[in-house]
């Protein structure tokens, strides 16, 4: 068979074996909508409820807490950000403002974008060369009219760490609401929501080994956040729309298990990424943005001078390896992708970079492999951008 190695677990993640068990039960005879009142309904109700119970335990929330399952990390944010607009924007009198960072994933930019046509006041906060926020930039921004903060848990392209617990700190005593797109945290970091002071998070299944199409959207002390759906009053009425079963079980499951491979994660999947990526780094003129010990375990976006991502990307992928230049919803246009040429300023990153992104289930063959084809494909693309400079 040919070799697939898959280095792309920020875009999406193989469905976990374990995942796919606890799914199918639902997708075949268990197949009853759990608000029906027979039979078929109530066995379906009685398995979702514990689902939801792992999940809320699994991210250490409380009662009093809500979590609603949403289609995934896209809905939650949009929802969080119109809902705060519906709620607490829209028959203001005075002009709200709203704090994010310039490197959000397009979920939250774009909701950001339609929000300022609306009206509403919105901070993009630049990032340093390090790929994150600094804490003062985000106090100096901080106006009296400020509603909310949006600010990423973990960044997608550089897997670099940001200052959540401070910022979250800060808008706590501001009387600021606090939100977070965890997307890429889940998995890679214990989260434990009971000790923070996070508003509103947002995640997606399929970035931890469950199914796309299913995700959630925690509330603290279930707040009041306008629905984006409604209909038929499911979910308590916040979010309408018959459940996807398979999808809760599977997310419930997923994140059992990416909880319980946070060890593995730290060790056996942190050794492969440093070993990638300092092998990687002796090829001269590459470096990796972020800081080591401010990133989760398993990123590495390397930016390899003279050498177009793309190019890059195409040798890899001839070559069974399925990496990526950036976030996969950027990458459909061949554009600089708006993100990295946001990353302090290095103007040649946009264009260089390779986003490596490791999971539990690769193994030492497949990065020594990596590294084999990589160094060859980037001496075989230097030769031939030197010999177009000398012809
Ligand atoms: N936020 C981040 C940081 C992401 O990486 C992604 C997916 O790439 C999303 C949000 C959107 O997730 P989904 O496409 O599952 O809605």
């Amino acid at each position: 068979m040919k070799k697939e190695i898959y280095l792309d677990n920020n875009s999406t993640t193989k469905i976990d074996d374990e995942v796919l068990k606890a799914m199918m039960p639902f997708l075949q005879e268990k197949y009853g909508n759990a608000n029906s009142l027979h039979n078929k309904g109530i066995e379906v109700r009685r398995e979702l409820k514990k689902a939801i119970n792992t999940i809320y335990t699994e991210l250490g929330s409380n009662d009093n807490d809500d979590i609603i399952i949403t289609s995934g990390a896209t809905e939650s944010i949009n929802w969080i950000l119109k809902g705060i607009y519906f709620d607490k924007i829209l028959n203001s009198k005075e002009k709200k403002h709203i704090i994010t960072t310039s490197v959000e994933h397009p979920a939250v930019l774009q909701t950001c974008k339609f929000l300022e046509s609306l009206g509403v006041e919105i901070t993009y906060l630049p990032v340093n060369n390090n790929g994150v926020i600094e804490i003062q930039d985000f106090i100096d921004s901080i106006k009296e009219n400020t509603i909310m903060t949006s600010i990423m848990w973990v960044n997608n392209e550089t897997g670099m760490i940001f200052p959540i617990e401070k910022i979250s700190k800060i808008c706590k005593e501001k009387n600021i609401l606090f939100a977070t797109d965890a997307t890429q945290a889940i998995g890679k970091i214990k989260i434990d929501l009971k000790n923070t002071n996070i508003d509103f998070l947002a995640f997606s299944a399929h970035k931890f080994h469950g199914p796309k199409g299913v995700g959630g959207l925690f509330i603290k002390n279930s707040q009041k956040l306008s629905p984006l759906f409604h209909g038929g009053e499911h979910m308590g009425g916040r979010r309408s729309g018959t459940l996807n079963t398979a999808g809760i079980i599977g997310c419930a499951k997923a994140l059992e298990l990416a909880n319980k491979n946070l060890i593995k994660e730290n060790t056996t999947v942190l050794e492969l990424k440093n070993h990638l990526e300092d092998e990687l780094l002796k090829i001269p003129h590459t470096f990796v943005v972020g800081e080591k010990n401010q990133r989760v375990q398993n990123t590495c976006l390397i930016s390899i001078r003279g050498v177009e991502g793309e190019a890059m990307l195409f040798d890899l992928n001839k070559a069974g390896i399925f990496a990526s230049t950036g976030s996969a919803c950027a990458s459909e246009d061949l554009e600089a992708n708006p993100i990295l040429s946001a990353i302090g300023s290095d103007k040649e990153l946009a264009h260089t970079a390779i986003r490596l992104s490791l999971s539990r289930f690769n193994t030492k063959d497949e990065i020594d492999y990596v590294i084999e084809v990589f160094k060859k494909s980037v001496k075989r693309l230097r030769e031939i951008s030197s010999s177009k400079i000398d012809n």
